[in-house]
């Protein structure tokens, strides 16, 4: 049975990644200091002996050495993973995101780990409105945020150059399901509008609604997480998405129609920083990992719907 460490994991994403690495046979350990991460997505695992969750920090190197001890595969997702967050507070997100990184990679290599995937973003892109955004354009980091992850993947990949350790770094578009926390200044847009309009709220639009997300639902990430441990894809930045833009305006229309509500969204103007549009070409994905989107976006919000609904 496989050992895996999943950093993050009180997290949106490192909760459902854990989920299903113990629905395939893995020994899951899952690291998280609950900065962002919540209890409430690790309850699934009560009752589960191959589940183990520590609380403690990335940059503790000593907890590090302990908890990469015997594991196989290392899914890095641990993060302040918020670009206004890293643009309040730059020391603390380039602490968590550089210095963290670099800690759990260099303990990767020392238990010799066989395999550490890192959780890079589409913000490295920029807001360039070229698109759809390849592998093989030149980065633009315009925050703390991007800035971090950049350095992320670069490290990522400089480890399997110098060391005897397989890394690969995954550029996540717009990732959304169940468990991502709708609450909060920093929240995602699609589980706050849920939420929102659940409660029959008319949610906010910053600019005309007409800008565009690659929203990808979180399956299809897991998907590309577990593809890239167990292939041979070592060195290489891929990114993870569906391919499709969804406008903001749609968003909202397509809510409406799984609610059966008529709510009418505010518009506000937009905010310093918003791109106009994000869209990814995932040939690499497909032809490097075998990637493929099983769930398509109309089939993720009736999920995450039904999941904010309980
Ligand atoms: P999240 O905030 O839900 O999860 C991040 C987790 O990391 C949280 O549980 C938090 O408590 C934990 N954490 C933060 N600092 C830590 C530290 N010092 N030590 C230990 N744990 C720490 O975010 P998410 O959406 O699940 O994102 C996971 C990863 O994917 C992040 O690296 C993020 O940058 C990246 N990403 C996410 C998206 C997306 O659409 N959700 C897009 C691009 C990139």
């Amino acid at each position: 049975m496989p050992t895996a460490l999943v950093t993050g994991v009180a997290g949106f994403i490192g909760s459902n990644l854990a989920a299903k690495l113990l629905d395939r046979g893995y020994v899951v350990r899952g690291l998280d200091n609950l900065e962002t991460g919540r209890e409430l997505n690790l309850d699934r695992f009560n009752d589960n002996s191959d589940f183990e969750f520590v609380e403690g920090d990335i940059r503790d190197r000593e907890l590090l050495r302990d908890l990469t001890d015997g594991v196989d595969y290392l899914f890095h997702q641990a993060a302040v993973s918020s670009v206004p967050r890293s643009v309040e507070d730059p020391v603390s997100s380039t602490d968590i995101n550089c210095t963290g990184t670099a800690a759990v990679l260099d303990a990767a290599r020392h238990a010799g780990v066989d395999s550490v995937v890192v959780a890079s973003s589409a913000a490295v892109y920029g807001s360039s409105e070229v698109l759809p955004k390849v592998e093989t354009m030149a980065e633009c980091p315009e925050s703390p945020y991007a800035l971090s992850k950049y350095y992320t993947e670069k490290l990522a990949l400089q480890f399997s150059e110098l060391y005897e350790i397989n890394t690969i770094a995954l550029r996540y578009f717009n990732i959304f399901g169940p468990y991502q926390n709708p609450n909060g200044d920093y929240a995602a847009v699609i589980p706050k509008f849920i939420d929102l309009m659940l409660d029959n709220t008319r949610p906010v639009i910053y600019g005309d609604g007409e800008q565009s997300r690659d929203f990808t639902y979180i399956d299809n990430a897991i998907q590309a997480n577990i593809l890239a441990a167990e292939e041979d894809a070592t060195g290489e930045v891929i990114n993870v998405a569906c391919g499709e833009r969804i406008s903001i305006d749609e968003l909202v229309s397509y809510i409406n129609e799984e609610l059966e509500a008529d709510i009418e969204p505010r518009y506000e103007p937009s905010r310093p920083g918003d791109i106009p549009h994000s869209c990814a070409d995932i040939s690499k994905a497909k032809n490097v990992l075998g990637y493929e989107p099983d769930v398509g976006f109309r089939e993720g919000l009736r999920r995450s719907i039904e999941h904010y609904k309980t």
